[in-house]
């Protein structure tokens, strides 16, 4: 570790050195309970922050590389974390030669669809250039197990909910097709390389850190549930409910809505799987059953016991009318099993995450 350390502090890009005491227990019981050094980009969003903090708390070695477009450092609980970008290959194999990971997780990606349809090619550069820039310097430093973030938006439109892997991928959305094409990508390159991947298809993520650590802090909220709590909180005049008149039987979206901390276990499990030594596989993320707008929108007038405005509107452009998951293959073959499949447990995390989050907020924009 010496030697990483002193190319790190050379290269001024450590931003933080929390490497907290750990005690080496794990509630994974796998035989790769053992303790891991991971590499984590996009460590410091929304969904990446807290699976460090479920790998920081189980004790593994961690190094986040994030280039904080998004994400934040005071939501990188655990590890260290390097400020960096994957398109800037010089710093990234860098690090990787000086932290020699058993394994990557990557999470860093452009992941709002309408803006993917108006600006596709900022897509494909950050989604697809930037993953085929990591895989190339995992291959060149012997790095064979990597934990792919994907999404249900590779389904589209599908033909039966809850939907399995076997669906036909046909994305609406460039979102969508990057996912798909890296993919495609993982699966050429595991048939080509001593290399191994579980690519995960999340479904709709929500909620916070039970102790309201860390959350979603995004600079514009799209999400559902975000911005029903940002308008419970007065920060939007009313919410916004994106088309009524969908084949559904209230008229609005069905979506499966997971704890990220769920997710968070999910990642972990499959870790352990393919350093078990299991083959490649892409595994659906959700609980199985899903919640329309209407439901979801009741339920966050329930949670804050606010009766905030809302509007009926169009359709928002690229969205699908019903999205759940069939997780029987993550949940066999990994053994995952959701802890918070309740949506006003969801609901609440995330809402005591958003009273303590505008604070934050404020310094952060008082930083820039
Ligand atoms: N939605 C809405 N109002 C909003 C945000 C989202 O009606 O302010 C709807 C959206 O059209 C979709 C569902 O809520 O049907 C979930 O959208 P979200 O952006 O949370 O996740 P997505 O399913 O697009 O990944």
């Amino acid at each position: 570790m010496q030697r990483s350390l002193r190319l790190f502090s050379k290269a001024e890009r450590i931003m933080d050195l929390k490497s907290k005491k750990v005690t080496g227990k794990t509630k994974f019981s796998g035989s790769s309970a053992k303790l891991s050094r991971i590499f984590i980009t996009g460590g410091a969003g929304y969904i990446g922050s807290h699976v460090v903090k479920t790998l920081g708390e189980a004790g593994h070695e961690l190094l986040v590389y994030d280039n904080l477009s998004t994400g934040h450092e005071w939501a990188v609980l655990y590890g260290r974390l390097v400020k960096g970008d994957l398109a800037d290959t010089t710093l990234l194999n860098n690090v990787l030669s000086a932290f020699r990971p058993d394994a990557v997780i990557h999470f860093a990606a452009s992941i709002q669809v309408e803006e993917s349809i108006r600006e596709p090619l900022n897509y494909y550069a950050n989604n697809v250039v930037n993953t085929v820039n990591l895989l190339e310097a995992m291959i060149r430093h012997g790095i064979r197990n990597l934990i792919y973030s994907s999404t249900a938006a590779v389904y589209g439109i599908p033909g039966t909910i809850p939907v399995s892997e076997t669906a036909p991928l046909c994305p609406i959305n460039p979102y969508g097709a990057s996912k798909v094409m890296v993919e495609g990508i993982l699966r050429d390159l595991a048939k080509a390389r001593p290399f191994n991947y579980i690519a995960l298809r999340y479904f709709n993520v929500a909620g916070a850190d039970p102790k309201s650590r860390i959350g979603q802090a995004y600079a514009e909220a799209t999400h559902l549930i975000t911005r029903a709590l940002k308008t419970a909180r007065g920060e939007y005049e009313k919410l916004s409910i994106y088309g009524t008149d969908y084949s559904t039987p209230d008229g609005t979206c069905i979506r499966d809505y997971i704890h990220v901390d769920d997710l968070a276990d999910a990642h972990v499990l499959a870790l352990e799987y393919l350093m078990d030594g299991n083959d490649s596989d892409v595994m659906n993320c959700g609980y199985g059953h899903g919640f329309s707008v209407r439901e979801v929108v009741a339920a966050a007038k329930r949670v804050t016991g606010i009766n905030f405005p809302v509007l009926e509107t169009d359709r928002r452009a690229g969205d699908t009318p019903a999205l759940t998951a069939d997780s029987a293959r993550l949940r066999q073959k990994t053994g995952w099993s959701p802890h918070h499949d309740d949506l006003d447990f969801i609901i609440r995390t995330a809402w005591e995450w958003e009273k303590k989050l505008s604070p934050i907020a404020i310094n952060i924009n008082k930083e820039r």
